[in-house]
């Protein structure tokens, strides 16, 4: 049965623990920083982040606030970066469990062409090994029957896992209770991935690439999934331009 996680940003905290736990399964170095006048921290996903707290921070009738989205690759259940793949068993799904795998394969592909096909900005390539890189959906640990390492960490309840027929029950059941004090709130682009988030407000005020983004298409006759994706979320990508001026 495909599994699916629920992403509850209302509960997240930013803790980072999630963030934390994943670098140490997978275990990645420390990687030095800089201070970009942000709390989050590195500056975005990396080789050795494949999970990232971003921190958004922005006015609101003249008060500050705070929207915190652990970002992270949403295995989607029709992988645009896996219809782009031109090596084979270079990007593979885990029929089992939904999760979108990259093998070391991954080496011979065309980085570019792999990254632009992902309408949510997430593989990235180790300078070391070579490989297209990403979340695997803490994989080994499913076959280990164990919980993926950011679910595990999480002491809010902000990070669900479970049967993907489960995570949509919960994730309806805590719409409605958001909505009730956040009438914004919505789940982001649900029938398309299996890493659901609900936000509070609109997408835009936590990330560029929260719901599904093709703004760097090519003009190519016919439409990307890429392109499909990003247009089922067409209106909230107006109000996301707009905000971002
Ligand atoms: Fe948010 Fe949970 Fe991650 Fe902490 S561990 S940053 S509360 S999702
Ligand atoms: Fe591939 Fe991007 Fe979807 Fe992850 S989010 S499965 S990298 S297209
Ligand atoms: Fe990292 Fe595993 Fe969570 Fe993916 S599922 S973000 S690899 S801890």
């Amino acid at each position: 049965m495909p599994k699916a996680f629920l992403i509850d940003t209302s509960r997240c905290t930013a803790c980072r623990g999630c963030q934390v736990a994943c670098k140490e399964w997978k275990n990645f170095p420390a990687v030095p920083t800089k201070q970009h006048g942000t709390h989050q921290n590195p500056p975005d996903l990396t080789h050795y982040n494949f999970k990232l707290v971003r921190f958004s921070e922005h006015m609101e009738n003249g008060t500050v606030h705070w929207n915190f989205f652990p970002d992270q690759c949403r295995h989607c259940i029709d992988a645009p970066c896996l219809a782009a793949s031109a090596v084979p068993g270079a990007i593979i799904k885990d029929e089992a469990t939904g999760a979108i795998i990259y093998t070391e394969k991954s080496k011979k592909e065309d980085f570019a062409s792999i990254r632009s096909a992902c309408p949510y900005d997430i593989p990235r390539k180790d300078p070391k090994t070579k490989r297209i890189v990403k979340c695997d959906m803490c994989i080994d640990r499913l076959q280990a029957n164990l919980l993926p390492m950011c679910v595990k960490t999480c002491a809010m309840g902000a990070m669900n896992f479970g049967e993907r027929s489960d995570m949509l029950k919960l994730a309806a059941k805590r719409l409605a209770t958001v909505q009730q004090e956040f009438p914004k709130a919505q789940l982001l682009n649900m029938a398309d991935v299996s890493v659901i988030y609900l936000v509070a407000d609109a997408p835009a005020t936590y990330h560029k690439f929260a719901v599904a983004d093709a703004s760097d298409s090519t003009n190519a006759p016919g439409m990307t999934r890429k392109e499909m994706l990003a247009g089922a979320f067409s209106p909230l990508r107006k109000i996301a331009q707009s905000l971002q001026g």
